[in-house]
């Protein structure tokens, strides 16, 4: 495509930094060191950038002579049309993978997607929003740390949390689990990703053997070691194994792609490369296959809470698939934002900002302003000092940061300075996860057991989109299916450019507090007393 994001300058290819941070950011994801397999434009978990590599070098294109008072409209990463707009309005509107509800299913998906019409785009794939696997850890860290205070006295020091999956999220999970103290067991099928997390120190060990693996969880349990062990291997296999055995972990949950059996997820016997061939020539039997193990997958995590297990579902819709296949009883363990609904209600969710200039510096300058700032926030301080040192970034430099509406608005006033005074390199761009308060009606995560019944209610993703429009974010985009597949979640994206301009750092103030706000509201209109004092300390709300 001819297009290098390593060519890191202040040159702008496009009319403006709001542009030009939107190419970048849709280049950054699809960079081979971001995105899973940037040859396919699948950036993590099944999830595509774009439709096709025509359509990339079309948007490439568009972005660059897109007017200041133009709007370019993405249908399903498929550029559709420019309009005049006005320069206070979004530069690109994007809409992925939507169906009119009652065709909302895989199979009706997947003829659509034959026929070219959609594609599947995951949540910030198609945003152009992943910043690689960081832009999950800390969120992971949250989950698992929550996990330990809940249940064993605020460290996992001297527990083992067995779990499977090396892929773009999936990989957040080692590193989450050492920084509670804990011992990671980690199944994953394709020995790449296993290399892969070797590599770049995700995983300590690695084999493909569960008895040496084992004695290493079990050494360093003993000596309450923190420790990531990779084994090769297939995941449903490995956990009937275990429960067989009577070997049951102190945590157990999974993060294979089981949102999408066909694509995502590996039958019990099959190589990956057996996968990718059946999943072509016999797609109803490789379906069928995949049916059969998920239900032995979920089976053995339900025999390990009846153990007396930890077991919680990542956010991949095993459960769901489980049922789907036919066991009733899989949805008896929770699903993992049941640890985090209480940060939501105060619209404490996950931050990302990405340097534009490419130069890491930028960043640590950030992460610096961040200490001066929040110094008193022990959660913030922890999570910057953990990430100095642990994180390495791919594409862009980034950084991804849990804060609430004001502290956004905050730091984005103040990194907007601090472009304008050309302390930092270049322009900054934020955006944010789709499990942000505001973004996401998903009724077996994010929004699971609301205290009114109003989890499958997904008029709040649009109402989040429409005012980030109004608000004058630089892209904003809704989506259907992410995390959890088709059918199951409606959520909306983000993103916005601190360019060192004084109109820019006048919006900062709405556009933050309209896309954590309509959470706040959302969950304060659902009863839960935390986000109705929030709501009234911000000023929201009736
Ligand atoms: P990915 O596709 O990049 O990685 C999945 C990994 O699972 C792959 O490496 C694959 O080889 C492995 N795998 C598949 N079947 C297996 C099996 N039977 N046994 C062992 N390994 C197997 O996906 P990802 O981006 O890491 O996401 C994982 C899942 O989490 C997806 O379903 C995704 O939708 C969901 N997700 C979770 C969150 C969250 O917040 N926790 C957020 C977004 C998405």
């Amino acid at each position: 495509m001819g297009e290098n994001i390593q060519t890191f300058s202040q040159d702008l290819r496009c009319k403006s930094w709001q542009t030009e941070g939107i190419l970048r950011m849709l280049l950054n994801t699809i960079d081979s060191d971001v995105a899973e397999d940037s040859i396919n434009l699948i950036v993590y978990g099944t999830g595509k950038a774009a439709r096709n590599k025509e359509a990339i070098r079309k948007m490439i294109e568009l972005l660059k002579e897109l007017q200041e008072d133009e709007t370019l409209l993405i249908q399903s990463g498929k550029p559709v049309a420019v309009f005049t707009t006005s320069s206070l309005a979004p530069r690109v509107l994007a809409v992925n993978s939507v169906i009119v509800p009652a065709y909302a299913n895989w199979e009706y998906f997947r003829e659509l997607e034959k026929n070219e019409l959609t594609m599947y785009g995951q949540s910030t794939a198609s945003a152009w929003a992943y910043i690689g696997t960081q832009g999950i850890q800390q969120g992971t860290s949250e989950a698992f740390q929550a996990i330990a205070e809940q249940n064993f006295q605020g460290t996992l020091a001297g527990k083992w949390i067995l779990t499977s999956g090396l892929g773009g999220m999936g990989s957040a999970q080692p590193l989450a689990i050492k920084a509670s103290g804990g011992v990671s067991l980690i199944v994953e099928i394709d020995a790449k990703k296993v290399e892969r997390s070797i590599k770049y120190h995700i995983c300590d060990i690695c084999t493909d053997s569960l008895d040496d693996a084992l004695a290493h969880v079990e050494q360093a349990k003993q000596m309450q070691m923190p420790l990531s062990v990779a084994l090769i291997g297939n995941a449903a296999e490995v956990y009937q194994e275990l429960f067989h055995r009577g070997i049951i972990p102190d945590v157990v949950t999974d993060q294979t792609s089981a949102h999408d059996l066909l694509n995502g997820y590996i039958p019990a016997d099959y190589t990956v490369e057996h996968a990718e061939r059946i999943r072509k020539q016999i797609p109803e039997m490789y379906l069928e296959d995949a049916r059969q193990t998920v239900i032995q997958h979920v089976k053995a995590m339900v025999g390990f809470k009846e153990k007396g297990a930890v077991v919680f579902d990542y956010g991949n819709n095993i459960r769901q698939q489980a049922a789907l296949a036919g066991y009733e009883e899989a949805l008896s363990f929770p699903n993992f934002t049941y640890y985090i609904r209480q940060l939501q209600c105060e619209g404490y969710s996950p931050f990302r900002w990405v340097a534009l200039s490419g130069d890491p510096n930028d960043i640590y300058l950030i992460d610096q302003l961040i200490l001066d700032y929040f110094s008193s926030n022990s959660k913030v301080k922890h999570w910057i000092e953990y990430a100095q040192a642990n994180i390495r970034f791919q594409g862009l430099p980034s950084r991804v940061c849990w804060l609430k509406a004001e502290e956004r608005i905050l730091l984005a006033e103040k990194i907007n300075k601090m472009v304008a005074n050309g302390v930092l390199s270049g322009p900054i761009l934020f955006t944010r996860d789709h499990m942000d308060a505001g973004s996401m009606a998903s009724p077996l995560r994010e929004t699971e057991g609301m205290k009114d019944g109003s989890d499958v209610i997904g008029d709040w993703p649009i109402l989040n989109a429409l005012l980030n429009t109004c608000n004058g974010a630089a892209f904003v985009s809704f989506h259907h299916g992410g995390g959890v597949g088709i059918g199951y979640s409606l959520h909306a994206g983000m993103s916005v450019v601190a360019d060192g301009s004084r109109e820019m750092g006048e919006r900062f103030q709405n556009i933050f507090l309209g896309d954590v706000g309509v959470g706040i509201v959302r969950y304060a209109d659902a009863g839960y007393e935390t986000a109705q004092k929030k709501a009234k300390e911000l000023g929201l709300g009736l």
